[in-house]
Protein backbone atom coordinates (compact mmCIF):
# COMPACT_ATOMS: atom_id res chain seq x y z
CA UNK A 1 0.00 0.00 0.00
CA UNK A 2 1.41 3.72 -0.83
CA UNK A 3 0.59 6.55 0.14
CA UNK A 4 0.44 10.41 -2.03
CA UNK A 5 2.39 12.26 0.31
CA UNK A 6 0.70 15.60 -1.61
CA UNK A 7 -3.28 14.63 -1.63
CA UNK A 8 -2.73 11.91 1.65
CA UNK A 9 -4.49 9.56 -1.65
CA UNK A 10 -3.62 5.56 -0.92
CA UNK A 11 -2.96 2.97 -3.76
CA UNK A 12 -4.76 0.10 -2.93
CA UNK A 13 -4.09 -1.33 -6.71
CA UNK A 14 -2.81 -0.22 -9.68
CA UNK A 15 -4.82 2.67 -11.22
CA UNK A 16 -7.29 2.36 -8.29
CA UNK A 17 -7.33 5.45 -5.32
CA UNK A 18 -8.69 5.28 -1.85
CA UNK A 19 -9.43 9.00 -0.31
CA UNK A 20 -8.65 8.12 3.24
CA UNK A 21 -11.54 8.60 5.82
CA UNK A 22 -13.93 10.17 2.65
CA UNK A 23 -15.44 6.59 2.04
CA UNK A 24 -14.55 7.29 -1.74
CA UNK A 25 -12.34 5.61 -4.34
CA UNK A 26 -10.60 7.22 -7.65
CA UNK A 27 -10.52 4.76 -10.49
CA UNK A 28 -10.37 5.52 -14.46
CA UNK A 29 -13.73 5.04 -16.38
CA UNK A 30 -12.03 2.17 -18.51
CA UNK A 31 -10.77 0.33 -15.61
CA UNK A 32 -14.53 1.25 -14.04
CA UNK A 33 -16.41 -0.51 -16.83
CA UNK A 34 -14.17 -3.34 -17.74
CA UNK A 35 -14.32 -4.41 -13.93
CA UNK A 36 -18.21 -4.07 -13.81
CA UNK A 37 -18.15 -6.63 -17.66
CA UNK A 38 -15.32 -8.40 -16.44
CA UNK A 39 -17.32 -9.65 -12.75
CA UNK A 40 -20.63 -10.25 -14.96
CA UNK A 41 -20.02 -12.54 -17.65
CA UNK A 42 -22.87 -14.06 -19.14
CA UNK A 43 -22.41 -16.77 -21.71
CA UNK A 44 -25.62 -17.98 -23.81
CA UNK A 45 -26.81 -21.57 -23.27
CA UNK A 46 -26.05 -23.82 -25.75
CA UNK A 47 -23.65 -26.20 -26.30
CA UNK A 48 -22.71 -28.23 -29.75
CA UNK A 49 -21.14 -31.64 -28.85
CA UNK A 50 -19.19 -33.71 -25.62
CA UNK A 51 -17.34 -30.36 -24.97
CA UNK A 52 -20.56 -28.93 -23.81
CA UNK A 53 -21.12 -31.39 -20.88
CA UNK A 54 -17.91 -30.25 -19.10
CA UNK A 55 -19.40 -26.90 -19.78
CA UNK A 56 -22.15 -27.48 -18.14
CA UNK A 57 -20.08 -29.81 -15.41
CA UNK A 58 -18.26 -26.40 -14.63
CA UNK A 59 -21.37 -24.46 -14.38
CA UNK A 60 -22.80 -27.05 -11.31
CA UNK A 61 -22.56 -26.62 -8.15
CA UNK A 62 -18.80 -28.28 -7.76
CA UNK A 63 -17.05 -25.92 -9.89
CA UNK A 64 -19.80 -23.06 -9.62
CA UNK A 65 -18.70 -20.52 -11.94
CA UNK A 66 -21.82 -18.22 -10.07
CA UNK A 67 -18.65 -17.41 -8.17
CA UNK A 68 -16.92 -15.33 -10.93
CA UNK A 69 -20.21 -13.80 -11.81
CA UNK A 70 -20.42 -15.77 -14.67
CA UNK A 71 -23.80 -16.56 -15.36
CA UNK A 72 -25.60 -18.76 -18.20
CA UNK A 73 -28.52 -17.00 -19.43
CA UNK A 74 -31.26 -18.33 -22.08
CA UNK A 75 -31.38 -15.65 -25.08
CA UNK A 76 -28.62 -14.67 -26.71
CA UNK A 77 -29.98 -11.16 -26.31
CA UNK A 78 -29.18 -10.98 -22.50
CA UNK A 79 -25.42 -12.72 -23.03
CA UNK A 80 -22.26 -11.18 -24.05
CA UNK A 81 -20.19 -14.04 -24.21
CA UNK A 82 -20.48 -17.10 -26.66
CA UNK A 83 -18.69 -19.99 -25.58
CA UNK A 84 -18.23 -22.37 -28.69
CA UNK A 85 -18.49 -26.19 -26.97
CA UNK A 86 -18.17 -29.04 -29.72
CA UNK A 87 -17.72 -29.38 -33.10
CA UNK A 88 -18.97 -27.12 -35.57
CA UNK A 89 -20.19 -28.61 -38.49
CA UNK A 90 -20.96 -26.80 -41.31
CA UNK A 91 -24.55 -27.36 -41.68
CA UNK A 92 -24.75 -25.74 -37.88
CA UNK A 93 -21.94 -22.75 -38.96
CA UNK A 94 -24.75 -20.28 -40.27
CA UNK A 95 -26.78 -20.84 -36.66
CA UNK A 96 -23.86 -20.33 -34.51
CA UNK A 97 -23.12 -17.17 -36.75
CA UNK A 98 -27.36 -15.92 -36.31
CA UNK A 99 -26.92 -16.59 -32.53
CA UNK A 100 -23.78 -14.57 -32.08
CA UNK A 101 -25.28 -11.37 -34.46
CA UNK A 102 -28.36 -11.35 -32.07
CA UNK A 103 -26.16 -10.81 -28.95
CA UNK A 104 -25.14 -7.16 -28.14
CA UNK A 105 -21.98 -5.78 -28.00
CA UNK A 106 -19.53 -5.90 -26.12
CA UNK A 107 -19.52 -9.04 -26.88
CA UNK A 108 -16.85 -11.98 -26.35
CA UNK A 109 -16.45 -15.76 -27.61
CA UNK A 110 -14.19 -18.59 -26.34
CA UNK A 111 -13.46 -21.71 -28.49
CA UNK A 112 -13.67 -24.37 -26.44
CA UNK A 113 -11.93 -27.84 -27.31
CA UNK A 114 -10.01 -28.55 -30.17
CA UNK A 115 -12.98 -29.07 -32.48
CA UNK A 116 -13.78 -25.49 -32.10
CA UNK A 117 -9.95 -24.40 -32.30
CA UNK A 118 -9.36 -26.28 -35.20
CA UNK A 119 -11.61 -29.25 -36.62
CA UNK A 120 -9.72 -31.68 -34.18
CA UNK A 121 -9.33 -34.69 -35.61
CA UNK A 122 -12.05 -34.63 -38.20
CA UNK A 123 -10.78 -33.52 -41.80
CA UNK A 124 -13.60 -34.43 -43.09
CA UNK A 125 -16.34 -32.48 -45.64
CA UNK A 126 -18.82 -31.43 -43.05
CA UNK A 127 -16.45 -29.95 -39.99
CA UNK A 128 -15.48 -26.48 -40.15
CA UNK A 129 -12.01 -25.81 -39.54
CA UNK A 130 -12.04 -23.81 -36.71
CA UNK A 131 -14.72 -21.30 -35.52
CA UNK A 132 -12.44 -18.51 -35.71
CA UNK A 133 -13.29 -19.00 -39.64
CA UNK A 134 -16.87 -17.69 -39.00
CA UNK A 135 -16.55 -15.64 -35.49
CA UNK A 136 -13.68 -13.47 -33.99
CA UNK A 137 -12.99 -15.92 -31.11
CA UNK A 138 -11.12 -13.98 -28.17
CA UNK A 139 -9.85 -16.97 -26.05
CA UNK A 140 -8.74 -20.64 -27.59
CA UNK A 141 -9.10 -23.46 -24.90
CA UNK A 142 -6.82 -26.95 -25.96
CA UNK A 143 -8.52 -30.19 -25.25
CA UNK A 144 -10.50 -32.73 -25.96
CA UNK A 145 -11.87 -32.36 -23.86
CA UNK A 146 -10.84 -29.66 -21.49
CA UNK A 147 -12.11 -30.11 -17.82
CA UNK A 148 -13.88 -27.66 -16.15
CA UNK A 149 -10.87 -25.90 -14.75
CA UNK A 150 -9.38 -25.40 -18.44
CA UNK A 151 -12.59 -23.74 -18.79
CA UNK A 152 -12.19 -21.58 -15.80
CA UNK A 153 -8.51 -21.01 -16.54
CA UNK A 154 -9.79 -19.81 -20.42
CA UNK A 155 -12.84 -17.38 -19.09
CA UNK A 156 -9.74 -16.18 -15.74
CA UNK A 157 -7.93 -14.84 -19.22
CA UNK A 158 -11.02 -13.32 -20.82
CA UNK A 159 -11.45 -11.26 -17.74
CA UNK A 160 -7.88 -10.46 -18.25
CA UNK A 161 -8.13 -9.53 -21.47
CA UNK A 162 -11.18 -7.77 -20.76
CA UNK A 163 -9.63 -5.71 -18.12
CA UNK A 164 -7.20 -4.16 -20.72
CA UNK A 165 -9.29 -2.84 -22.76
CA UNK A 166 -9.38 1.00 -23.64
CA UNK A 167 -12.64 3.10 -24.31
CA UNK A 168 -14.50 0.69 -26.01
CA UNK A 169 -17.55 1.94 -24.23
CA UNK A 170 -16.83 4.90 -25.91
CA UNK A 171 -17.91 6.13 -29.87
CA UNK A 172 -14.26 7.91 -30.17
CA UNK A 173 -12.56 4.89 -29.51
S1 LIG B 1 -12.83 -31.53 -28.63
FE1 LIG B 1 -13.19 -33.69 -28.13
S2 LIG B 1 -14.64 -33.62 -26.42
FE2 LIG B 1 -14.72 -31.60 -27.45
S3 LIG B 1 -16.37 -31.73 -28.95
FE3 LIG B 1 -14.46 -32.29 -29.99
S4 LIG B 1 -14.39 -34.54 -29.85
FE4 LIG B 1 -15.86 -33.83 -28.31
Amino acid sequence: MLIDGTLGLVDVEEGIKVIPGANTIITTLDKFINWGRKSSLWPVTFGLACCAIEMMAAGSSHYDLDRLGIIFRGSPRQADCMIVAGTVTKKMAPIVRKVYDQMPEPRYVVAMGSCACSGNVYRTYSVVQGCDLFLPVDVYIPGCPPRPEALFNGLIKLQEIIMKERMRWSPLK
